[in-house]
């Protein structure tokens, strides 16, 4: 049986671990070649926990590849524009085209009420987690509509893009954003039928979450650990259970890649466990 993205191919930042990671997997199973890229620095100045090393790239591509799908596997700053040229290049060259793409990569600071937020953390903030997204439309862009065939768009938004929350405001602002920039895309390529969604996932049970810098922001500025902070996601859900899985949003992703979700666009979507509408 045909793959619900059989035959096309996806290019993901940010793919060598967490959510990336789980959405090249996924549309791999459903028969897509796939093209990653991260920093794959292990660290960002701005950010109180590792980024993705070298390893976990490689790694991804050969689970990728393992699945019998093709796998480019670049290592690429989504804040510099030539290297996102370069990562799309190497993409083209290795598997023809790109059909599908998840703005994926970004960061997470804060703990801080925001007047107390450096410059330096919401530059950086901004510059990945907005920057980055347009940045990685502005590579990918021109060859999708030189193709002629359409597309699908998924921008990685997030929870603190629908809702304001305390202690990460820059982050809130960047993810925010990104779901006007999806709205304006999406008015800009429609008629190229190419569709450009947001996801907007809840907490997710990867590094982003587990460390001291997300507990303290979770339990109000200070202090806090894993079962303070599940704790906390759980009184602002209205399903129970806690922090998704990557796969969860992997989920969403594949559909929004896929012709099923052929006549939907502009759309900012929540796997959120119900936290953006809880009373
Ligand atoms: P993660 O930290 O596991 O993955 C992020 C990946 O992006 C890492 O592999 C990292 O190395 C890479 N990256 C960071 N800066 C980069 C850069 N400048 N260029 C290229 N790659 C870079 O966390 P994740 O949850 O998988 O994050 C994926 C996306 O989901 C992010 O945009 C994040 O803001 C968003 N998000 C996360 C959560 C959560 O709870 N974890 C919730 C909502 C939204």
């Amino acid at each position: 049986m045909a793959g619900r993205v059989e035959g096309k191919v996806a290019l993901i930042t940010g793919g060598a671990r967490g959510q990336g990671r789980a959405h090249a997997l996924a549309l791999a199973r459903e028969g897509a070649d796939v093209a990653i890229c991260d920093i794959a620095t292990g660290s960002d100045p701005t950010t109180p926990y590792g980024l993705a090393v070298a390893d976990d790239l490689a790694r991804t591509q050969a689970d990728v590849e393992a699945l019998g799908s093709r796998c480019v596997a670049v290592t690429a700053d989504v804040t510099r524009f030539a290297e996102l040229e370069a990562f799309v290049a190497a993409t083209l060259e290795r598997l023809g085209r790109i059909d599908v793409v998840v703005a994926n990569a970004g960061i997470f600071s804060g703990g801080v009420p925001s007047w107390e937020l450096t410059e330096a953390q919401w530059d950086r903030m901004l510059e990945v987690n907005l920057k980055g997204v347009w940045l990685t439309c502005k590579a990918v862009v021109p060859h999708m509509l030189g193709q002629g065939s359409g597309g699908s768009i998924v921008l990685t938004s997030s929870i603190g893009g629908l809702v304001g929350t305390p202690g990460m405001a820059h982050y809130v602002a960047a993810k925010h954003a990104v779901i006007g920039y999806m709205r304006s895309l999406a008015n800009e390529v429609g008629a190229h039928g190419i569709r450009v969604n947001a996801i907007c996932p809840g907490g997710v049970d990867n590094a982003m979450m587990n460390n001291q810098a997300m507990y303290a922001t979770m339990a109000g500025g200070q202090g806090g650990d894993r079962q303070t902070m599940l704790a906390a996601v759980g009184s602002i859900s209205l399903l129970p259970g806690g922090l998704i899985e990557n796969e969860d949003v992997a989920n969403a992703v594949v559909w929004l890649a896929s012709e099923e979700s052929r006549w939907v666009t502009g759309v900012a979507l929540p796997v959120d466990a119900g936290i953006n509408v809880k009373l």
